[in-house]
């Protein structure tokens, strides 16, 4: 642990015992590993189960699970670094525009569909994107997870993120159903078992609780190689091939592999979810001239911006847990005390 991280603490005059997380956080939060309580140590979090000392760096927990591949999402993110440093000229403003709009219309939904503060949400993923920002100025309690805590500390620094934990989807550090919805954007490519990870976040969403996703369209209108009708194999590659030609030295298709809306809907729905809806986005990333006025045209129709985007957005609510929960929440409510008791 680098000790000159808190060097600051050290030197005041009158020590304050400080939390090191806020409380509303420390309450939510579980080991990765063995799901144990964490309780505040000095400057660290302490499983209470299985005695693993998480540190803080810069205010940001870092919960990664004790197996986490860390060179493999090292890779991811200097692949999208490059992708994003590496491009100019109009097509490029182009695209920028059309991604920031595309966010902007997915937040605009998920704020409508939200209900009112105070809900608990977890954006898994969060990168450098402010997008908490309404939702922490209305008194929500959002928090920003990430693997790269680099990102979350530029959250923090220069948008005033509240709550920031570095960590892994796959292991989440929180106690079983303690959100009231997930935020999940453009991740799905790029991974392989679907169904698992989706199940395993259930478990933390609250019977009810909201999921919103924005996922990579494999059945986007201007992308020729389909990846639902392609094995995945066979998909890298194509698209190997296809950066070779182009002389990109870096191939982001090895990892990738678009999902559709069809494809998540049946597994949300196998999973017990309901009211899963689908929603148009307008914003079309990667269109040169004459593939934008096609859009532009067919956008009339109406499933065009529906099922056809470069992206697709969802929600889905959670009713996995909730018969257990309806015979849980009649438990709670029985005033146990006031009962009659046999004679
Ligand atoms: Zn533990």
């Amino acid at each position: 642990m680098d000790d000159s991280l808190y060097q600051d603490a050290d030197q005041t005059d009158e020590p304050e015992i400080k939390m090191p997380v806020q409380t509303e956080l420390l309450e939510i939060l579980a080991c990765p590993d063995c799901t144990g309580h964490l309780q505040a140590g000095d400057s660290e979090l302490i499983c209470a189960d299985c005695k693993r000392k998480f540190q803080i760096q810069n205010d940001i927990p870092l919960l990664y699970p004790k197996n986490q591949d860390i060179s493999g999402f090292r890779e991811k993110i200097l692949l999208a670094e490059i992708e994003k440093q590496s491009r100019t000229g109009e097509q490029a403003e182009y695209d920028a525009i059309q991604w920031k709009q595309s966010k902007q219309e997915f937040w605009k939904i998920v704020q409508k569909k939200i209900g009112k503060p105070p809900k608990r949400i977890l954006y898994i993923g969060a990168g450098y994107d402010p997008g908490f920002q309404p939702f922490q100025e209305n008194g929500h309690l959002f928090i920003n997870l990430d693997l790269v805590s680099d990102k979350l500390e530029t959250l923090k620094n220069e948008h005033k993120a509240e709550y920031c934990i570095a960590g892994d989807m796959h292991a989440l550090p929180f106690q079983k159903q303690c959100f009231d919805a997930f935020i999940i954007i453009d991740l799905l490519q790029y991974e392989r078992d679907l169904k698992s990870i989706l199940q395993n976040m259930m478990h933390f969403l609250k019977p009810e609780g909201q999921f919103f996703l924005r996922a990579i369209n494999a059945w986007a209108l201007f992308r020729f190689f389909k990846p639902i009708v392609m094995p995945r194999m066979m998909y890298s590659l194509i698209h190997k091939i296809h950066d070779r030609y182009k002389k990109k030295h870096h191939w982001r298709y090895r990892y990738q592999f678009p999902t559709s809306y069809w494809n998540i809907r049946q597994h949300l729905a196998q999973l017990g979810c309901s009211n899963i809806q689908v929603f148009p986005i307008d914003s079309y990333p990667g269109l040169n001239q004459i593939n934008r006025t096609i859009y532009h045209l067919l956008s009339l129709i109406k499933a065009v911006p529906i099922y056809l985007n470069y992206h697709y957005m969802l929600s889905a609510e959670n009713n996995h847990n909730s018969s257990f929960n309806e015979v849980l929440k009649r438990v709670n409510s029985f005033d146990f005390d006031n009962a009659k008791k046999p004679s």
